[in-house]
């Protein structure tokens, strides 16, 4: 069993450094993992630029082997030592209405928009590495699993890096499908071919989209390619052809049913683009819907706007279920790995910094 574990700490804005630090005495209701591949998400670069977020052990793509387990937990959570599991990064509460239903992202414990203070909040890959127990990241070779961890057991054979898809992937299913509504005969439109997109592309097209458009730009190209062997119908470069035109064409002018903007993008310009090419009655997950409600539009047409908000458990259960199936070239998804000794490459490579090309980016522990 692990004694010590060495760890990637975020020391400063874009720094960090290895650090070692003693495994914790495992309690009856908690456990320790073996950290076999912790994918970087998109957020992450974000993370490692904020001043405020040192140190930190990062990591919230997490897949590993139960390698200690308390008697309490391993009743609980249903595994033993050797078990391979997959986890979120939410730490919930476990008993307020969100938790029962499985959606811990809303958790009032686990919910980023809404605790007090997130850098001092338990949570995998983003919480301050002083509170102890200290192994709160996958970019360490072992990881604290606290009693309030979310657990979900993975096939022995499955490729821990294509497991690190669980997280993005998830977020496909539950923003495509489970909150957009993307099913048999839909028309749905994604915006930003990264690991979320090409998840939403892969989960629409699975759930029975009639048609999926992925769109980017012309930097995206390899993103956009890969995503037509995963399930989009069509892959729009933005800066190359008119995407309002290219919508109305391929749907008799009628627009989407659903669309995803899982760019992130504050200034409500893809907002504007998406509400534009909506269909009456469509589904819409948005982040920046720029300086105003537009209630009138979505009064006229009957819309239904979100804002893309993680993960439940079932859409992680699912996305493991497709990821596990072998039935996409997930391989060319996971575009780099990397050691411990080169987070910084890695994150670096994730905001498209240094390193092109770079997709679904993990970082292995105890890689060579
Ligand atoms: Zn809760």
């Amino acid at each position: 069993m692990g004694d010590s574990a060495r760890a990637c700490v975020k020391t400063d804005i874009e720094t960090c450094e290895i650090r070692s630090f003693t495994c914790p005495v495992i309690a009856p209701d908690a456990g320790l993992l073996r950290v076999e591949s912790s994918g970087v998400g998109g957020s992450d670069p974000e993370m490692y630029r904020r001043a405020n977020t040192a140190p930190c052990i990062m990591g919230h793509e997490n897949v590993g082997t139960i390698e200690e387990v308390g008697e309490t937990a391993a009743g609980r959570w249903g595994v033993k030592p050797g078990d391979r599991v997959a986890l979120h990064e939410y730490l919930p509460c476990w008993h307020c209405e969100w938790c029962l239903k499985g959606d811990f992202r809303l958790c009032m414990e686990a919910d980023f928009f809404n605790v007090k203070d997130r850098f001092n909040t338990p949570r995998y890959g983003t919480c301050n590495a002083n509170m102890e127990p200290h192994l709160w990241g996958g970019f360490a070779e072992y990881m604290y699993l606290a009693p309030n961890s979310v657990i979900h057991r993975i096939p022995d054979d499955l490729d821990a890096r294509l497991a690190t898809l669980a997280i993005p992937f998830g977020n496909g299913v539950q923003w495509a499908v489970l909150d957009g509504g993307a099913g048999m005969g839909k028309t749905v439109l994604v915006f930003g071919p990264g690991q979320q997109g090409l998840g939403c592309a892969l989960a629409a097209k699975y759930a029975g989209a009639a048609l999926v458009l992925l769109v980017g730009q012309t930097r995206d190209r390899t993103r956009l390619d890969l995503g037509l062997t995963l399930g989009a119908d069509h892959a729009v470069d933005v800066q190359q052809e008119d995407l309002k035109k290219k919508v109305m064409a391929l749907t008799n002018g009628r627009g989407v049913d659903v669309v995803v903007d899982t760019t992130g993008d504050p200034t409500g310009e893809i907002a504007e683009t998406a509400i534009s090419l909506a269909a009456k009655g469509a589904w819409l997950n948005l982040n920046g819907l720029g300086q105003s409600v537009p209630i009138g539009e979505i009064k006229k047409r009957y819309l239904t706007i979100r804002a893309p908000r993680g993960h439940s458990y079932t859409a992680v259960e699912t996305a493991l279920k497709l990821i596990a199936s072998g039935r996409w070239p997930l391989d060319r998804v996971c575009s780099h790995d990397f050691g411990l000794e080169d987070v910084h490459t890695a994150v670096m490579a994730t905001a498209g910094r240094d390193i092109e090309g770079a997709i679904h980016v993990t970082v292995s522990p105890w890689k060579a």
